[in-house]
Parts: C-alpha cells; sequence; structure tokens
C-alpha cells in the first residue's frame, strides 16, 4: 500500500492470525496490556521492554502480527520497509529515521515496524557502508531515547538476524527476539481456518486434513495463503463457466475439489 510511512490503525484482528498463540500472549503482556491499562504496570520498578524483533522463514507471519497487535491495544501503525528508507534517505528526501520517531511521537500509542530490517542494519564498519552506518546511529539514538518515547514501541521483522548490528540487539534497544517459526501440521490447519474467515467455503471442505496432509509439508502461511486464493480462483472459474452456459447457479462455494486441484497447481 502507498500508506508507507505514515500511521494508520491496520484492520487486521487477531482472528486473521493463525496458529502463533506464544507470540500473542508475549505481546499482550508487552504491548496490548501497557496501552490499555497502564496503570497494572505501575508500582513495581519493572523495566519493560518497548522493541522487539520477529525472526524467522519469510511469509509465517510477521508483519501481520504486528498490524493485529497495533490493531488490538488500538495503536498507529508506521509500516517502514527497510530497503526503501534507505533508497530516500540516500535521496536526501524526508524519510529519515528522526522523522519516523517524530511522527510516531506525535501518534502515540504508536507501533513503529520496520520490515526487512536487515537491509538497515548490516554489520558496521565496512566499506561503503556510510549510509547503513548513519542510519543505525540514529536508530540507536531513538531506541535509547526510552524515556521520552513513552507509547512508542518499535518492532523490527527480519529473516537474517544474524547479519544485524548486534548494537541493535541489546537490552533495552530490540532486546526481545521472538522466532515465528514455519507453523507445524496442526498450526497449518489452525492458518487455513483464520485465512478461510473471509471465503465461502464449502461446509462438506475438511479443512483440517488439508492442512495436515503431507503436501503442504514445509509451507508457509504466505503459501497457504496462495493455496486458498488458487482456490478461490478456480471455485470462481467454475462459477463462470455455470453462468456462460445458462445454468442457474446453485451454490457458488469452494469446495474440495477446488483445494485438491490448488494443490496440485501449487506444489
Ligand atoms: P516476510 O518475511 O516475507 O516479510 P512475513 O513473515 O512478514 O514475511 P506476512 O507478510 O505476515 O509474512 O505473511 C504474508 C501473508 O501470508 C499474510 O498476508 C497472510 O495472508 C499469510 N500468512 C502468513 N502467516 C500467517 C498466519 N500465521 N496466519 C494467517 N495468515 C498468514
Amino acid at each position: 500500500s502507498r500508506r508507507e510511512g505514515f500511521s494508520v490503525i491496520p484492520n487486521v484482528k487477531w482472528e486473521d492470525v493463525g496458529g502463533l498463540d506464544p507470540l500473542r500472549h508475549e505481546f499482550e503482556r508487552y504491548i496490548i496490556r501497557r496501552i490499555k491499562n497502564p496503570k497494572d504496570y505501575m508500582g513495581f520498578g519493572v523495566d519493560l521492554e518497548t522493541g522487539f524483533l520477529l525472526y524467522g522463514p519469510p511469509g509465517c507471519g510477521k508483519t501481520l502480527i504486528a498490524k493485529a497487535v497495533a490493531n488490538e491495544a488500538g495503536a498507529n501503525f508506521i509500516h517502514i520497509k527497510g530497503p526503501e528508507v534507505l533508497n530516500k534517505y540516500v535521496d536526501q528526501s524526508e524519510l529519515n529515521i528522526w522523522t519516523i520517531f517524530n511522527r510516531a511521537r506525535t501518534c502515540s500509542p504508536c507501533i513503529v515496524f520496520f520490515d526487512e530490517m536487515d537491509s538497515l542494519t548490516t554489520e558496521r564498519g565496512k566499506e561503503g557502508n556510510e549510509p547503513v552506518e548513519r542510519i543505525v546511529t540514529q536508530l540507536l539514538t531513538e531506541l535509547d531515547g526510552g524515556e521520552e518515547r513513552k507509547g512508542v514501541y518499535v518492532i523490527g521483522a527480519t529473516n537474517r538476524p544474524n547479519v544485524m548490528d548486534k548494537a541493535l540487539l541489546r537490552p533495552g534497544r530490540l532486546g526481545r527476539l521472538l522466532y515465528v517459526p514455519l507453523p507445524t501440521p496442526d498450526q497449518r490447519v489452525l492458518i487455513l481456518k483464520a485465512l478461510a474467515r473471509k471465503k465461502p467455503i464449502d461446509s462438506s471442505v475438511d479443512l483440517v486434513s488439508i492442512g495436515r496432509d503431507n503436501t503442504c509439508k514445509r509451507f508457509s502461511g504466505a503459501d497457504l495463503s496462495s493455496l486458498m486464493n488458487e482456490a478461490a480462483m478456480l471455485a470462481l472459474e467454475d462459477t463462470l463457466a455455470t453462468i456462460d452456459t445458462g445454468w442457474c447457479d446453485t451454490s457458488s462455494t469452494i469446495k474440495e475439489l477446488h483445494f485438491k486441484r490448488a494443490l496440485k497447481k501449487i506444489s
């Protein structure tokens, strides 16, 4: 979307996220409840992290969960794509780190989400890396300014945590590292069910056996989303063909055979 760099409250709900309950629990404690009931946290003298790094294979829900957290907390969400910041920064355009955090402060509570964060944070001290270095330095300054950052939470996402500057991952910065794994067979079922919420799935379709099936082995959430979409396309094709031949359309739902054909096509 073209809202990059601007704040909005995302429309992703927890029900849209499948199979990531431990992360949900973590974010409920660390972000959502803190925003909704700050009083519950007073008086214990605990310094709770405000910076998080989600890491793991692509397409497993890092962006999705960050948006759901913002939605659940009723917080604004600023989506920053790592490579774009770098380009715009090099172009001397406005989107630099200070601008981003300043914007976040003025619309707090706010979650700043850095996608593909590794592109911003390749280890310093290598030649030809000056723009990245400047960005990391600015980022460290902002992350360390905890007190002035009240109500601003930072979530980074990466597939390659190992190339990131270790200075960013210290406590008080992006101090909580959270792994977002490839789904297990049962988590695949939960993801399919979450994706099915917005689709006219025929009641005869058995999402449990589809999700557990070996053909979906090593599928990410994004793969399951493509599967769902492909099945919906095939169902749509069938419905259009029925209309064209003049048959009256009895049920325009996504059926088992559409999933079977979609699976063949995808795998
Ligand atoms: P990348 O590392 O490539 O940025 P990501 O981990 O941020 O990937 P998302 O962008 O959150 O992945 O996921 C892509 C799409 O895949 C989502 O929009 C959603 O349709 C689907 N998806 C992924 N994971 C899940 C999940 N756990 N539950 C439901 N849908 C999911």
